[in-house]
């Protein structure tokens, strides 16, 4: 059975028992504590926990997941996806444990004829939660299970809850049996790639006041609405319908795996075994190809964009982990992505259409990656090579090694993996100080954790906001798109971390009022400033706006004077000056992204953007830097819009109206939320949550500074609007005017003028630059007869003021030269042309023959100019960088000699 009929079977059999189908909520999810989606039950969280009244009693859905944490299993075990998708029902309130488990057999046992998926009864095995007597009566009362096949398992198999204070709840799972081929007989308990779980079962029906890990909690009591949350895994039960090894196999992945294989000439299935830790490697990397290609492919589709944080480095580390095991396959001389992306996108499309219409966006990015991870192989290959030649042979040992902290440096900087690095270290006989390696990644890591949970406690602990919440019951009210004052009144006031009832004169708050004009940073918009007055007088400066959790905007506030009391109102006022710059920049923004897509065509999307008060900065995918004609013509068009005077104006519509009106920016939306357009006239149609101007006109001017790369397939342009632009652009007119005076030229004869001025003075100093070297030259007879005796030795040291190095290496040349070889010779000089000091060293065999090496001489003196260098041992030289330490250089090399000599 195909999955994508797997998937509708379900839809329609939970349909048919009164469930409303949910469309799957996009991966990355608007919660910002959330990396991606990772079961079907989290955009249905703000119902468990009581934040919002479900629209539904009973609900299903097929929701799109990603595990990072499952990463390292993918290829290794026969069922773990880092892209797969959840199969869902879900009971607000409704059924229960009965209801449950009895829809769940009846799916899964109904013969395929007559709608189900026909398991074999005999096949089915069930855990419950040690305590729940309830789970396994009703498995024997509604079943054909045996008790034999009711497996009780502890709390780290069989209770569910948050992770935080909350509703939690015994869950109770469902395992088929492979056979005997896939592993040791026994149970799920025994072996869970041959007992393959495919479908879990939360009966949500405690309060939990503390949760202190996945098996220490406290149970408060039992909830007032008991829920319903079950999870079938749709690529595990599509491996068993398939008759298939695992779920690399089935229908929407193995294409990619074939394709794979069929490029770099790897025969799949190498070892007869069923057991997926017994794999041979390569079916392992065949695996990770086809798996990590779909997680991308989803992921992109979803508006991730690769990066070095977040999602966007999930993305690039799948990204990069495919090319990389294709390249270990061996295919190494042509991307790959643009022969397997399309064969993802065949499969794929057939339950998620816009993945076709997308494609063009979608494979742009992804190319985008591969090139320039292609480009890091290439320059990281001469990098490695460097490290490597830079590691000493030790003839003792015979052994070379390179350090756990040259492996290090190259993965930090520049993006090698270790294996990469292993194995081309060792095509040279060079090993690699793993164990130091990893050592100095787990020093990374930890630091990098500290930063997070730093951070995360700056914004105060979730669980503070969370409570503010609680007690208001309700989403603040955002009253800022119709106005700037707001009366309002307190619902919470935060102090050092801790909820606090009051606070006084000098106190720096986080205040929650019930509503309140302040927008909070989000959707690249700066957040407001102003002040809070209290009816009772007291003065609130607002510094910052944010949105810690959804539905909460918390002002970071300092009480100016007076005092601020839970239950307080007062008006709530915001800097209009900021806010209707901020707005502009906003318009602004808007009008350049479609500007740039009307340049680009629809592939160039938002990838992040930043509206402050009079400037903005968009970043957009794109594989080539915007040419400066193009930039050209957006500003022209976008300023001759502006003149336009069109009318902006924000509507409130469904997502099929949205899609319908063309407007853009529609990934990252929870389905069924309605949505917010802002139009441009009826130019620019976005989605967006931000505050704007009222007309384009109030813009004045935008005034584009440039366009830059962030990365890879993200450009950069940031502008100026309003006031703003004007100055920049009035400072700009005023220094053409002094250039021009100074110059004595009109405004557009300054270019010809200022390139004439400086090929006249390249070729002063080209003169003087050769005066200097035949005037420098023509003194090395003289400097002959500067030369000394040390010990023996010959020395001549000279300080040459700013002659070039290349001037400066002909005439210790020319000096060796004329003092000859029948004494030992050193000649030592320095000079610094353009502020960068450079010393040379050179001696001759008669000094070489009684151990004088320029080399070292030049390395005592680099030293002291603050640089280093060296060379062979008849000519040295070394630089630095402070000039005023030029004569202690020399100083170095005669120290050295009379060491020595003297
Ligand atoms: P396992 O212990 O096998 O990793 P789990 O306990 O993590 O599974 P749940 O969190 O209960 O799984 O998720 C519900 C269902 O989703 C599972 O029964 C399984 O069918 C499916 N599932 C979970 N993780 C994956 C994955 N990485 N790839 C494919 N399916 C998965
Ligand atoms: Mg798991």
């Amino acid at each position: 059975m195909e999955t994508a009929e797997i998937r509708r079977r379900w839809l329609t059999f939970f349909e048919e028992k009164g469930h409303t189908v949910v469309p799957s909520a996009p991966l990355p999810f608007d919660d910002p504590n959330l990396l991606f989606v990772a079961a079907g039950m989290v955009p249905f969280v703000p119902y468990f926990v009581g934040q919002e009244t479900p629209k539904w009693s009973r609900a299903t859905s097929v929701q799109k997941c990603v595990r990072t944490p499952d990463l390292e299993e993918v290829g290794k075990t026969s069922r773990h996806g880092t892209f797969f998708q959840m199969n869902g029902n879900f009971s607000f309130g409704d059924y229960f444990k009965d209801g449950a488990i009895a829809y769940a057999w009846e799916l899964l046992t109904t013969p395929q004829p007559q709608g189900g998926y026909g398991l074999d009864p005999e096949k089915l095995w069930a855990t419950v939660y040690e305590d729940d007597d309830e789970a396994r009566g009703l498995w024997l009362e509604l079943t054909d299970i045996p008790a034999e096949r009711i497996v009780k398992r502890g709390r780290r198999d069989n209770y569910w809850h948050m992770g935080i204070a909350g509703p939690g709840g015994p869950s109770s799972e469902i395992f088929i049996d492979r056979g005997a081929e896939y592993g040791s007989d026994g149970g799920p308990a025994v072996d869970e790639d041959r007992f393959m779980e495919i479908w879990n079962l939360v009966f949500m029906q405690y309060e939990l006041s503390a949760v202190r890990s996945k098996e220490d909690f406290d149970v408060r009591g039992p909830l007032p609405a008991r829920n319903v949350d079950t999870g079938l895994g749709l690529e595990r039960l599509a491996s068993v319908l398939q008759g298939v090894d695992n779920l690399y196999e089935i229908d929407e992945v193995f294409p990619v795996l074939d394709k794979a294989a069929e490029m770099t000439g790897k025969t799949y299935g190498q070892n007869p075994s069923h057991v997926a830790s017994e794999s041979h490697p390569d079916d392992v990397r065949l695996r990770v190809v086809a798996d990590h290609v779909r997680t991308s492919l989803m992921l992109i589709g979803d508006g991730v964009t690769p990066g070095n944080e977040g999602r966007g480095y999930v993305l690039r580390r799948m990204l990069r982990r495919a090319i990389r095991s294709m390249r270990l396959l061996g295919w190494q001389d042509a991307p790959s992505l643009p022969v397997l992306l399309p064969v993802s996108m065949a499969r794929m499309s057939q339950s998620y259409p816009e993945l076709r219409t997308d494609f063009a966006r979608i494979s742009q990015v992804a190319y985008a990656e591969e090139e320039a991870f292609r480009r890091t192989l290439a320059s990281g290959t001469t990098i490695l090579d460097t490290a490597v030649s830079r590691i000493p042979s030790d003839p003792a040992q015979g052994a070379r090694e390179m350090s756990g902290a040259q492996a290090f440096a190259l993965h930090d900087t520049y993006g090698f993996p270790i294996d990469l690095t292993l194995e081309m270290a060792a095509e040279q006989g060079v090993s690699v100080d793993e164990p130091g390696f990893r050592r100095l990644m787990a020093e990374q890591r930890n630091r990098a954790k500290a930063d997070a949970t730093s951070k995360k406690s700056a914004h105060g602990d979730t669980a503070v906001y969370r409570r503010v919440a609680d007690a208001l019951g309700r989403d603040v009210e955002f009253t800022g798109y119709d106005e700037v004052v707001s009366e309002g009144r307190v619902r919470g006031i935060i102090r050092d971390g801790a909820n606090v009832d009051a606070a006084g004169t000098g106190d720096a708050i986080e205040l929650v009022l019930d509503r309140t004009p302040f927008y909070a940073e989000g959707g690249g918009q700066l957040a407001d400033g102003g002040r809070v007055e209290l009816a009772n007088g007291a003065v609130l400066e607002v510094r910052d706006v944010q949105k810690p959790i959804s539905g909460l905007i918390v002002h970071r506030a300092t009480v100016v004077f007076g005092e601020v009391t839970t239950g307080d109102v007062g008006n709530a006022e915001v800097d209009i000056e900021r806010r209707r710059s901020i707005s502009r920049a906003h318009t602004a923004t808007h009008m350049v992204h479609k500007a740039i897509r009307e340049a680009l065509g629809e592939t160039a999307t938002q990838a992040g953007s930043e509206n402050a008060p009079g400037r903005f900065r968009f970043d957009f995918t794109a594989q080539q830097a915007l040419a400066p004609s193009v930039l050209s013509d957006v500003e022209t068009r976008v300023n001759a819009l502006l003149l336009e005077d069109l009318p902006v104006q924000a509507e409130v519509m469904t997502q099929e109206q949205a899609r319908s009106l063309g407007a853009m920016a529609l990934f990252g939306e929870k389905y069924g939320d309605a949505v917010r357009v802002v139009s441009v006239g009826d130019w620019a149609k976005e989605l967006c949550g931000g505050t704007h101007a009222q007309r384009s006109g109030q813009l004045g001017i935008v005034k584009l500074l440039g366009e830059s790369s962030i990365g890879s397939g993200v450009r950069r342009v940031e502008a100026l609007v309003g006031a703003d632009a004007y100055s920049f652009l009035a400072r700009e007119h005023a220094i053409v005017g002094q250039l021009s005076e100074v110059l004595k030229v009109r405004s557009e004869e300054l270019p010809e003028r200022v390139s004439g001025i400086l090929s006249r003075l390249r070729d002063a100093e080209r003169e003087i630059a050769g005066a200097r070297r035949e005037k420098a030259l023509a003194g090395a007879a003289r400097l002959v007869d500067t030369a000394r005796d040390i010990g023996g030795v010959t020395f001549v040291s000279h300080d040459a003021d700013a002659l070039a190095a290349d001037d400066l290496r002909s005439l210790v040349l020319d000096v060796r030269s004329r003092l000859g070889n029948e004494r030992s010779t050193v000649v030592a000089m320095a000079a610094a042309a353009n502020g960068r000091p450079v010393v040379i060293a050179a001696t001759n065999a008669a000094a070489r023959d009684v151990g004088v090496k320029a080399g070292d001489l030049v390395r005592q003196a680099a030293r002291a100019l603050g640089g280093g260098g060296g060379g062979k041992d008849d000519l040295a030289q070394g630089g630095g960088t402070d000039p005023a330490k030029v004569s202690e250089a020399l100083g170095a090399i005669e120290g050295v000699l009379r060491e020595r000599h003297g």
